[in-house]
């Protein structure tokens, strides 16, 4: 008859096992998410270290439950790894196991709990420590779980730290058998606790991230990747929606690259990509946070501009317009010799009157005054006298200098 703490753990490592089983269908469905992998793994070799420690004789218990959680310890680095699309290296999920176990050869580290102790714990909390840099370093925005992740980490690597003092101020007299508190205490919180809450956690991190790259694709423009037409479609009613709410203003950019039809026949298509890549690079530059870059179609792109007025909307165009003349980038093609672009500017502050499509069609009007007056320049539409027109004085920003 086994002693009965040993028959709890050894259902609750069966457990563990099986959680760790229980992810194989999530990685069978997308053999990419590579960190479900890993947690699994070291899930189910955290489990077979622990039944080993359990049902194994003393000393032979000793090494495989070590061996199994600093294996654990490692492959959910590696899982954390993965995260940001970096591969395993097996050198180091084998190395603090292979510490451990040239350490447990030496006689006296065998005899010595405290010290045995000290070595495990640091080499947990070294693992612990990797796997925290790599969610740190995963810095994209908008990822919930990552918060969740790092509090998790951070609290087995305190509760480690802590259990590593403790227990060699305090050694066991036969070490941390499961047959002592200490001993199912830092089974139960320090490995399989920490497993239970980490795995899925992983699994669901992984998970957002998958979305947010889909989220990208679905959104973002191939060649310049600056936001596609359709986000910027959803953009423009959300931010229209929300100026008419608030009572705020919204500005709406277009702009048209000048002659690219000529810069495609005299560099080709390729060139002319990059180019267009280049551009909205510089238009992204220009903006703020809370702006939204699109690529409205072929060259041409759309920058909306919430909480802004059409003074403050001609400021930023005119930069737009300045940062493109001030790359220089050559344009056999055009009679300016460099890259240049036209842009047509409109503000409205919502009201029932007016929706979105109006404020395109008047800033595509400005575009079409800006392409119509000599290109190269900033042309506006505003209100005057109740009517919104495009301000031809506003093609002053034009000369090229
Ligand atoms: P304008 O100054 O009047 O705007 O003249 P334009 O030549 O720029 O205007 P037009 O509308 O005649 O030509 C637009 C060109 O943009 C034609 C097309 O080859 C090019 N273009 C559209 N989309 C892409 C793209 O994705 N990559 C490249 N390289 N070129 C593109
Ligand atoms: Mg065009
Ligand atoms: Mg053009």
């Amino acid at each position: 008859m086994p002693y009965a703490p040993h028959a709890v753990l050894a259902m609750m490592l069966f457990i563990v096992v099986m959680t760790g089983l229980g992810w194989l269908p999530i990685w069978f469905q997308d053999r990419k998410h590579k960190a479900v992998f890993w947690a699994m793994i070291a899930a189910i070799m955290l489990g077979i270290g622990m039944i080993g420690r359990v049902t194994l004789p003393f000393r032979l218990a000793i090494v495989v439950g070590n061996l199994g959680i600093l294996i654990c310890h490692a492959l959910l680095w590696t899982a954390c790894r993965s995260l940001r699309s970096r591969r395993p290296v097996p050198g180091l999920i084998i190395l603090p196991a292979a510490i451990w176990l040239c350490f447990y050869f030496v006689p006296a580290f065998q005899s010595n709990v405290c010290f045995r102790i000290l070595v495990f714990g640091f080499l947990s909390t070294w693992q612990n420590a990797l796997a925290i840099r790599e969610i740190w370093l995963l810095n994209r925005g908008g990822i919930v779980i990552r918060g969740w992740m790092l509090g998790v980490l951070s609290l087995q690597t305190v509760f480690t730290l802590f259990w590593t003092i403790t227990m060699s101020l305090q050694p066991a007299t036969k070490g941390l058998t499961l047959s002592s508190i200490p001993g199912i205490v830092s089974t139960l919180f320090g490995a399989t606790g920490f497993i239970l809450l980490l795995g899925p956690a992983i699994v669901a991190l992984d998970k957002e991230l998958s979305d947010l790259r889909h989220r990208d694709v679905a959104r973002n423009d191939v060649t310049t990747g600056v936001g596609n037409r359709r986000y910027f479609d959803e953009a423009l009613s959300r931010l229209f929606y929300l100026a008419s709410k608030q009572g705020s203003p919204l500005s709406l950019i277009m702009i048209d690259a000048d002659y690219f039809k000529d810069y495609n026949d005299f560099y080709g298509h390729l060139t002319g990509d990059r180019c267009l890549q280049t551009l909205a690079d510089a238009l992204k530059y220009c903006c703020r946070s809370g702006d939204v870059v699109g690529r409205y179609g072929g060259e041409e792109f759309a920058v909306l501009l919430p909480g802004t007025n059409i003074e403050m909307a001609n400021v930023i165009a005119l930069r737009m317009l300045l940062k493109v003349r001030e790359l220089r980038l050559e344009h056999g093609g055009s009679p300016n010799g460099v890259v240049t672009i036209s842009l047509g500017v409109a503000s409205m502050v919502p009201n029932e009157g007016v929706d979105a499509e109006d404020l395109v069609e008047l800033a595509d009007q400005a575009l079409y005054m800006a392409k119509h007056s000599g290109r190269d320049m900033v042309c506006a539409a505003d209100k005057v006298e109740g009517h919104y027109q495009v301000d031809v004085a506003s093609t002053r920003f034009g000369a090229f200098d």
